[in-house]
């Protein structure tokens, strides 16, 4: 069988899963392209762990199929196998080994002869950034050094696909900015899918998101597509000093206007700011209405600008039924 270059890397199709009495999976298709960063985005119980262990061939579909460059993947999972780097959710860790050993270890498992392993442990500790810690016992790393080391061995056989399954739960933030922009760096060469329930981080990190809920894709776009599907009427937000003023009195005025739709004050966590959403009517840009009316109000103009980027609203109104 031939394929040609235009190919899609991975095509998941009508992919079905079953726990007993739990569908897990209800019909899932997409596909993945040669080097894209996808992000599976869903709130947790949706499926996203369970359609990456089917993927890397770690459970069997109940039905449906998963092809990796034209190979199915129950069919030539030895093969499949091979071209995939897997960062389990809670990954384990051999936590009484030095950090170098269990990279020996791992490569050993993914059949890297241990010639190459000598050259390939320091280039993907470098990598990673754990040089520094290959001589410590992994028992005794930092949850962050943990997580690098674990993104190593995914990496350790050179592998063209990279799975990685909420890489950043349980980091502090700044371990999490790390990550990420490993994550970015390690995409540039290769074809990473990673699932999390957190939504900045598809934002900061992928060329596609595929939203997934309940056992079905929900969304799958570009951020930016996502938006203006979903989006063709963004909201316009509207920041204003409090200057004693009453938000409800503020809501009340807008609200009256015949060209604004629904009225929602935001919580701005700020002392002596309101914050207001406004609903679009047709399919107009308010912000200069707005504009307008806060002179006329002689309110104190903080910031008007349309929510352009609101993936929590796609996700909100994607997931809701
Ligand atoms: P996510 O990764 O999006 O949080 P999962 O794929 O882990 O979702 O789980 C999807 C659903 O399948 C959940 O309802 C979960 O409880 C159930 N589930 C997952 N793994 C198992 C299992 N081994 N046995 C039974 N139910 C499971
Ligand atoms: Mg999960």
């Amino acid at each position: 069988m031939t394929h040609s270059a235009a190919a899609p890397m991975i095509e998941v199709a009508d992919l079905r899963k079953r726990y007993g009495e739990i569908d897990a999976l209800k019909g899932i298709s997409f596909s993945i392209n040669k080097g894209e960063i996808v992000g599976f985005l869903g709130p947790n119980g949706a499926g996203k762990s369970t359609c990456l262990k089917i993927m890397t061939c770690f459970i069997p579909p109940t039905s449906g199929s998963v092809r990796i460059g034209g190979l199915d993947v129950q069919e030539h999972s030895r093969a499949v196998r091979k071209r995939f780097g897997y960062l389990p959710e809670n990954a384990p860790l051999y936590s009484d080994m030095v950090a170098y050993d269990y990279l020996k270890f791992v490569g050993a498992l993914r059949g890297v002869a241990s010639r190459k392993l000598a050259q390939r442990i320091p280039a993907v500790a470098e990598q990673c950034g754990v040089t520094d810690v290959l001589g410590q016992v992994v028992g005794t790393l930092s949850k962050g050094y943990r997580q690098r080391l674990c993104l190593a061995q995914a990496l350790i056989h050179d592998p063209e696909i990279l799975v990685l399954d909420e890489p950043t739960v349980g980091l502090d933030p700044n371990q999490v900015v790390e990550i990420r922009s490993l994550i970015k760096d390690l995409g540039k060469e290769r074809t990473v899918i990673l699932s999390t329930h957190i939504l900045p981080e598809v934002l900061v990190t992928c060329d596609r998101i595929v939203i997934i809920h309940r056992g079905k894709i929900v969304a799958n776009g570009t951020p930016r597509e996502l938006q203006e599907a979903q989006a063709s009427n963004p909201p316009v937000v509207l920041r204003i000093g409090a200057d004693g003023l009453a938000s409800e009195a503020v809501a009340a005025v807008l609200t009256q206007q015949p060209w604004a739709g629904a009225v929602r004050m935001r919580p701005v966590g700020l002392a002596g700011e309101l914050e207001f959403e406004i609903a679009g009517r047709g399919a107009d840009d308010l912000r200069e209405r707005v504009v307008a009316l806060t002179t006329a109000q002689k309110w104190r103009l903080l910031e008007v600008r349309r929510e352009l980027l609101d993936l929590e609203g796609i996700f909100r109104k994607s997931t809701q039924e």
